[in-house]
């Protein structure tokens, strides 16, 4: 699986402390995505399954893992490792919420059994592309199109007050490859940072 970063505790995408999974690659090119420096699969960032349950249980070891949140580039891009992925999450816990910029109709047309076997297996689904004049800081979602499905009825009261009470927050990581900026960003964070940085 191509995979560019897993964070804990992520606290911004989902209730509670989080592992949150970055795929890479992702054929959408929404204008104005917050991480297009994921748009294109590295062959550095190729994982086995396998090794991404070592690493997410060296995690939850002795951790709280209130849930999972799988985001990208495109997760539905890479479904067969996705599938295989999900069914490990679900053993550690099963509130693991994906974000696709497919529509969850459009997901469903493709007719494919391992598609359809993530959707009934995960917990929320998070559907549609970016359109950055539809971002209107709302909580979870990055545009006012994309819907906030509830696949697993057992999370719909969690959820449901989740994103009542919830605001949207940035949280950032320091990694490897520097700092990750973790949340649902305003459409013009980017060019704030840059006034900032230019003072
Ligand atoms: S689907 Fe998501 S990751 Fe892909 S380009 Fe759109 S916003 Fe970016």
């Amino acid at each position: 699986m191509n995979i560019a970063r897993i964070l804990y505790p992520v606290k911004t995408l989902g209730p509670g402390n989080r592992v949150g999974i970055w795929v890479c690659g992702c054929p959408r090119r929404c204008r104005g995505c917050a991480n297009p420096e994921l748009w294109e699969r590295r062959p550095e960032f190729e994982i086995t399954v396998d090794r991404l349950r070592e690493v997410i249980s060296g995690i939850a070891a002795g951790r709280q893992i209130d849930g999972f949140t799988v985001s990208g580039g495109e997760p539905m891009a890479q479904p067969e490792d996705l599938g295989a992925l999900v069914r490990y999450l679900g053993t550690v816990s099963e509130d693991i919420l994906v974000y696709s910029g497919f529509e969850y109709g459009e997901l469903m047309k493709q007719d494919s059994e391992i598609i359809r076997s993530v959707l009934t297996s995960i917990a929320v689904l998070i559907d549609g592309r970016y359109v950055e004049k539809l971002n209107k800081d709302i909580i979870l979602r990055g545009s006012e199109n994309q819907n906030v499905i509830i696949l697993n009825e057992r999370f719909r009261a969690k959820y449901e007050n989740y994103l009542e009470i919830t605001r949207n927050q940035i949280q950032n990581f320091t990694t490897a490859d520097g700092v990750v900026s973790v949340g649902i960003h305003n459409k013009d964070f980017k060019s704030k940072i840059r006034s900032k940085i230019r003072g």
